[in-house]
């Protein structure tokens, strides 16, 4: 048996523990009853930040903003990412607009920009939209 994966519910929050096995059984948040691994992006707001970095799966986050062109036309890239790494990476996009505490946190300067965070910390970051491929090649070399 391995170790069961440490995996945030993107709804509450709330820890789950999942056995690796059962990644691909669409497995239920024991507090919400949510999907906890979702085939497309959720929503990161700021308070919801310091509990969705945590885990044993990677968190890619999508910093854009409404007025802006490039994220817009990076949107469905995002999503389509989101749908090929079920299981494997967690998508979220993070509104800069409604959270500039976070945003300036994080020093973004530019969006659209890509953050990956591993067990909690960043290892990776990437400004400008791109496509598919170039995103997932971009994800490989991170080992993901
Ligand atoms: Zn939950």
């Amino acid at each position: 048996m391995s170790e069961p994966l440490l995996i945030p519910c993107p709804s509450c929050n709330g820890l789950n523990r999942i056995p690796a096995e059962r990644l691909a059984d669409q497995p239920k948040c024991g507090r919400c009853k949510s999907a906890v691994l979702l085939s497309k992006p959720f929503e990161l707001k700021q308070g919801d930040y310091v509990s969705q970095i945590k885990g044993d799966l990677p968190l890619l986050v999508d910093v854009w903003a409404q007025w802006c062109g490039p994220c817009k036309s990076f949107a469905p890239v995002f999503e389509q990412a989101a749908a090929q790494l079920a299981g494997r990476c967690r998508l979220a996009k993070l509104d800069s607009e409604a959270n500039q505490q976070l945003s300036a946190q994080l020093g973004i300067r530019s969006i659209p920009s890509l953050i990956l965070f591993k067990n909690g910390k960043e290892v990776a970051r990437q400004s400008g939209a791109f496509p598919l491929p170039q995103l997932m090649a971009w994800l490989r070399s991170q080992g993901i």
